[in-house]
């Protein structure tokens, strides 16, 4: 194939000085075609542009010196690596010196009294200024000022030298830049002031000075963006204007025989929310809510006020949990709720018998029953309901964005609120959960109690029991959290079971001590927590099934081992765990040796308590994947944007996402169809959108 008819698909071995070898390399990158090296981006740039005399250096910062060769040495260290000295010196005599290790092959490019330009951060030594690998340019026979003052620095892998790098990319560029089809439509570039293409690649790579190059970067993180949340803003109207919703009105009669349930009133917050729930509740459009509090902020009240309303105008109504632990939880909770009620009801667990499985679901088909309470099983199987009102999903995170789209897809169109525990970001929540509205309660209940948290050392444990046998004495009552990263991982449930065993036999011998973890059967869980509850254990061992929404007021004590291997939010929803009763709770976390990062994290830990804070100081120190653990997000998963350090950008490509999908729904004017097609390529199965509009 000849270069000429090079196109953005063709293998970049069709590139001049690319090789098999080469081109092995770059696969390694994930680069395979002469498209892809278009957009791999810089990761940074080196600023030539910086030029001064020696006498002007700073340390540590990268300048260039122009200057004579004065010096040139090679000498072999006794470890046998091999050292190259150059020195250049200006007309006023001061002197670089330019050291490389390994690299002595320089020397044959280079002559005494040559007049080349070093480029480096440079340090002082002894008494002259060095710099350690300084890029070098060789100044003779060219003008006096090069052209390219901003190199680009880009993601590399071993053997891949930066320049060859850097010759194949501008290589590819000046074939096949111009086939790029512009995304962006005219009158968004001009509003944004951002660069066309194909400057704009040319910009990314190879700027004429930094802002320019800054700039494109942003334009193609903002267009980026601009896809992801257009395929949002579609997924909204969609649900908004095809799908209908049954109207649950709240009339003032319900409102307040629901109110009469509650034995407190509910707090500013939480009276905002239900005020939201009840615009959206009336309206024949499926209501698409996130309800968002840090641990123990009072949403599941709030959640119930709308699985009574559902009920209230004869509707049937759901409340999910990822775990059976948590749905259960949730029982209990609505069973002190609804003591007073009629309100029909049941729980739906993997652990009912085949019989009165059957009859429960019969009694959700015919609307014999009036609230099922279970986990996403209750969408997932067979299971009909005969006039589905309301679904709240409790901790949607852990379902995964992907899976409410799968819930869509039964064609009942029930409204959903949507409650999560985990403080998000605003930036990240727009994006993650881009087509939800946001109801948001920062206020606590009266009379919550805060929790001192000390990092503490081996050395402390005696300490720590001792303080948890005279607290138990007094009536208290503890957690030891171990940790438990999968089910599978029998290494990390034998610790929960090891430390039972070894409190039990010898510590606390004097104490009653109970053990949970998620392999236990149902009804074996269900006792312990029973127990537990009701004051029959002093102390209970176990792993992260209690991380949410175990409500035990009396337990004020927690012990986190190894929390080392927790994320922030993980350990930050344990935590939440002793806020519940009315002295503050005390947690003490050991880690065993732990990274530089979850030092970090552990530091926050203890000095924030406030989640909301916690989530933002977190999403800032390390990104996102960290805050929302393991799981994958497809959504989030971003190639040039982030959500945190470019959340300005994201914000206003949501603007600008939402006001193109509803001047010009369906993206059917023809400015539009790169766009649309680029949404659809990259959104349409992962948010299941046929269409756009
Ligand atoms: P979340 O679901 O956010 O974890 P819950 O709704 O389960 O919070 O409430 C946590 C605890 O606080 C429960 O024991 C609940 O009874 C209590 N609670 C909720 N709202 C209030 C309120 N307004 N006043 C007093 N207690 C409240
Ligand atoms: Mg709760």
């Amino acid at each position: 194939m000849a270069t000429a008819t090079l196109n953005l698909d063709s293998s970049v071995q069709y590139l001049k000085g690319v090789g098999p070898a080469r081109a092995e390399l770059l696969a390694k990158l994930g680069l395979h075609t002469v498209g892809d090296l278009l957009f791999h981006f810089p990761r940074s740039y080196d600023d030539l542009s910086d030029v001064r005399g020696i006498g002007a250096l700073t340390g540590g910062i990268l300048q260039t010196v122009h200057g004579e060769i004065v010096e040139m040495e090679g000498k072999t260290l006794p470890d046998g690596r091999q050292i190259l000295s150059i020195v250049i010196a200006d007309p006023q005599g001061k002197c670089v010196e330019g050291v490389w290790f390994n690299q002595v092959y320089h020397a044959s490019q280079h002559r005494f009294g040559q007049r080349v330009a070093f480029s480096g951060k440079p340090k002082w030594y002894r008494d002259h200024w060095q710099m350690n690998h300084p890029r070098v340019e060789i100044l003779e026979g060219k003008d006096p000022e090069p052209a390219n003052k901003i190199i680009p620095v880009y993601p590399l892998t071993e053997n891949l030298y930066p320049d060859k790098l850097r010759e194949s990319i501008r290589q590819a560029l000046s074939l096949t830049a111009e086939q790029v089809i512009e995304i962006l439509p005219a009158a968004l570039l001009g509003r944004r002031k951002f660069p066309p293409l194909p400057g704009a690649l040319w910009d990314v790579h190879f700027p004429e000075n930094l802002a320019p190059g800054l700039q494109a970067r942003r334009r193609f993180i903002y267009e980026e963006f601009l896809i992801l949340q257009i395929a949002l803003a579609a997924r909204r109207r969609e649900l908004r204007d095809r799908r209908r919703a049954p109207k649950l009105p709240v009339d003032e009669v319900i409102d307040a025989h629901i109110r009469r349930l509650y034995p407190f009133a509910l707090t500013n917050d939480q009276d905002k929310a239900v005020a939201a729930l009840r615009r959206d509740l009336k309206q024949d459009r499926p209501m698409q809510r996130l309800l968002q509090a840090d641990v123990g902020a009072g949403k599941t009240a709030v959640a119930v006020y709308g699985l009574l309303a559902a009920v209230a105008n004869k509707h049937q109504a759901a409340l999910m949990a990822p775990t059976e632990v948590l749905a259960r939880q949730h029982w209990d909770t609505l069973e002190q709720y609804l003591a007073k009620s009629r309100v029909r009801r049941l729980l739906l667990t993997g652990s009912l018998s085949t019989k009165v499985r059957k009859q429960a679901l019969e009694d959700i088909r015919t609307g014999n029953i009036d609230l099922v309470v279970g986990t996403q099983a209750l969408v997932q199987e067979d299971v009909e309901f005969a006039r589905l009102g309301l679904v709240v999903i409790d901790e949607q995170h852990k379902f995964g964005v992907n899976q409410r789209a799968r819930i869509k897809k039964l064609g009942v169109d029930p409204h959903y609120l949507v409650m999560t525990a985990t403080p998000i970001p605003r930036t990240v929540a727009l994006t993650v959960f881009g087509d939800l509205d946001t109801s948001i309660i920062r206020q606590l209940p009266p009379g919550r109690q805060k929790v001192v948290t000390r990092w503490v050392t081996e050395a402390q444990r005696e300490t720590t029991y001792e303080h948890i046998r005279d607290q138990a004495k007094a009536g208290r009552q503890a957690y030891i959290v171990c940790p438990l990263v999968a089910e599978s991982e029998t290494l990390d449930l034998k610790a929960a079971k090891t430390m039972h065993a070894e409190l039990t036999a010898g510590v606390f011998t004097d104490l009653r001590v109970g053990l949970l973890h998620g392999r236990l059967s149902d009804d074996a869980k269900k006792r312990v927590m029973q127990d537990y509850r009701a004051g029959k254990l002093d102390v209970l061992v176990t792993t992260v099934v209690i991380e949410v929404g175990v409500d035990v007021p009396n337990a004020t004590l927690m012990v986190i081992e190894h929390a080392e291997r927790f994320g922030l939010s993980q350990l930050h929803q344990l935590r939440g765990r002793i806020t519940r009763g009315n002295v503050s709770g005390e947690c003490d976390v050991f880690a065993g040796t732990s990274t530089e990062d979850a030092r970090q994290r552990l530091k926050l830990f203890t000095r924030i308590s406030d989640g909301f804070a916690l989530a933002e100081e977190d999403a800032k120190l390390r990104g996102l994947g960290e805050f929302f653990g393991t799981r994958q997000h497809g959504v989030a998963d971003l190639r040039f944007g982030d959500l945190i350090a470019d959340r300005d950008l994201l914000e206003t490509a949501r603007d600008d996402a939402i006001a193109l999908v509803s001047e010009d729904a369906g993206l059917k004017k023809p400015e539009h169809a790169a766009l649309k097609r680029a949404v659809l390529d990259r959104y349409g199965k992962t948010l299941d959108l046929a269409t756009i509009g």
